[in-house]
């Protein structure tokens, strides 16, 4: 917590940041799940501090989209540097606030720190097309231009790499931010915009390249969306908010990115290393205690390996070191508030009361902390509407199949369309899977399991998961404007589609 305690008490407490930290909002008690301990009480931000820190990342777009992308990017390496210094005392600021495993943290430390690299060789890359003219002496070209301030709307349970997600590509891009994280995850957003803010000031950069606001997503949420100086829209969260956010940004014609909730799926083929498989779907079940957007939610087995997979997956179910997850034993932490054991609870009786049959697990272990319950195997049905929903938390539906056509039709089968996988070694199977009549995800692996996407890739989903692409790949292109041009060196004017322009002499009169 050093990064933290060793500030100022009333900088650290202050939830805005426009190149000076202060916040004039209500209170907010930022509480670990670990234990339920108060870890900190901040000052959040208000509407007009929201106002002031959008007018700042304005103005200072102003000077960052003039310097060029490849000393741009040499302020993100150095960004990278700076998270590799700090990256265990994130790492346990992530686990105390949010209660990922103290392994998961550093893994996330460690995704911000790749992205940044990646976004290093960007610089030098975000170029655009010449393209053969049909006039001669012509030129016909694209170029890539900053787009101005990117609003960053950010889930508590990526609590700092999604911000990273859209950071490096932001800034290397020329873009501004204004971040605003969940009300669930202050204290990393605190953290990480100081390591920002030194960094920036460091090269002579005004620090409102890298706002914050701590807020409600009523409050300063709604402003953000709704301000105009805020060209695009980076959301990621629930699918119901996100629908909301899609809307209103496309009222005022501004852009968004759209990263919204999951169903992954897992096909297990009787053609498949079942030990393998049982232990990707397991780790995609559990790990972050089901919080991720592409935890594995529903396993779809074979009717011949069906029985002999339940009874691994139970196996693995009952061994799970559930516990404290600065323990480095521990695979899976509590959840992230009361309230998610709650939902959690109340899915299952649903699943019961829909016809499914709970095979292992989701009871309350109130002996660990307010927080904790055990990960919950659920044989059920695809149809059943609570299998057709997101549930925030360790619950995985098993499901059987006869034919892979219908088993990539139950994939496929639910409203979202993140992340999918299949397991088999006949590739056949694996390569009709990925095919245009496969899966309809943004992401289908093979042999691997839905969670831990690299950063290299883009990332992102179909339908209700809102299209976006985020990190690797070509994603940069959404944080910049293309603009198409044409240049003529020829001497004469000359109009395209062989348009003749017939003016006769000097066209006085
Ligand atoms: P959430 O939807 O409750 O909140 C997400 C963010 O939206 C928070 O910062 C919240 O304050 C803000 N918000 C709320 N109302 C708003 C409004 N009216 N205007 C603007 N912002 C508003 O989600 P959560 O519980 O923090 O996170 C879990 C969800 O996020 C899951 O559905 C998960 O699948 C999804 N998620 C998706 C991805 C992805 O890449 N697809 C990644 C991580 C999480």
């Amino acid at each position: 917590m050093g990064l933290m305690l060793s500030r100022k008490e009333t900088e650290a407490a202050a939830g805005a940041f426009d190149g000076t930290w202060r916040a004039s909002g209500e209170e907010l008690e930022v509480v670990s799940p670990i234990d339920g301990t108060l870890l900190q009480t901040i000052v959040t931000a208000s509407g007009q501090d929201c106002d002031r820190v959008i007018a700042a990342a304005d103005e200072a777009f102003g000077a960052w989209r003039l310097v060029p992308a490849p000393k741009r990017a040499e302020v993100v390496r150095q960004l990278a540097e700076a998270l590799r210094e700090a990256r265990e005392e994130l790492s346990q600021l992530v686990t105390r606030e949010m209660g990922k495993p103290i392994g998961e943290s550093r893994g996330e430390i460690q995704e911000m720190i790749d992205v940044c690299d990646f976004a290093v060789g960007l610089g030098r890359q975000i170029g655009g097309l010449t393209l053969p003219s049909e006039r001669a002496g012509h030129r016909l070209m694209e170029q890539w231009h900053p787009l101005g301030v990117v609003g960053v709307v950010t889930a508590f349970n990526f609590p700092t790499a999604v911000w990273a997600w859209n950071a490096a590509l932001g800034l290397v891009c020329g873009n501004t931010l204004v971040w605003k994280p969940s009300s669930k995850t202050p204290l990393a957003a605190i953290a990480v915009t100081r390591i920002a803010q030194e960094v920036l000031e460091r090269n002579g950069h005004s620090g409102a390249i890298a706002g914050l606001v701590v807020g409600s997503g009523k409050e300063v949420g709604e402003r953000m969306i709704r301000d105009r100086r805020v060209k695009l829209v980076s959301y990621t969260g629930s699918v119901p908010i996100g629908r909301h956010v899609g809307q209103a940004v496309q009222e005022r014609f501004g852009r968004s990115l759209l990263e919204l909730g999951g169903n992954a799926a897992v096909i297990v083929t009787p053609h498949a290393d079942l030990e393998m498989a049982a232990r990707a779907i397991y780790f995609g079940a559990v790990g972050t205690a089901g919080q991720r957007c592409t935890t594995t939610r529903r396993v779809i087995l074979h009717e011949t390996i069906y029985d002999q997979m339940v009874v691994r997956l139970k196996q693995l179910y009952a061994w799970t070191p559930l516990g404290d997850p600065r323990d480095e034993a521990s695979l899976m932490g509590p959840l992230v508030d009361g309230n998610s054991v709650l939902v959690m609870r109340r899915a299952l009786a649903e699943a019961v009361a829909q016809g499914g049959e709970v095979l292992h697990g989701g009871e309350l272990r109130g002996d660990l902390g307010p927080s904790y319950a055990t990960p919950a195997l659920v044989a059920a049905r695809n149809d059943m509407p609570i299998v057709q929903q997101e549930t925030f938390a360790p619950i995985l539906y098993v499901l059987k199949y006869k034919t892979l056509d219908e088993a990539v039709a139950l994939q496929n089968g639910v409203p979202q369309g993140l992340a999918s996988a299949i397991f088999t070694n006949d590739m056949r199977e694996a390569e009709l899977f990925i095919s245009e009549a496969g899966s309809d995800c943004g992401l289908a692996n093979i042999n691997a399991g839905t969670v831990g996407a690299e950063i290299g890739g883009a990332f992102g989903g179909e339908k209700e998961t809102g299209g976006g692409r985020e990190s690797g790949s070509d994603s940069w292109k959404a944080y910049m404007r293309r603009q198409t041009t044409v240049v003529n060196y020829s001497g004469g004017l000359e109009l395209a589609q062989g348009v003749t322009l017939n003016i006769d002499g000097d066209a006085t009169e």
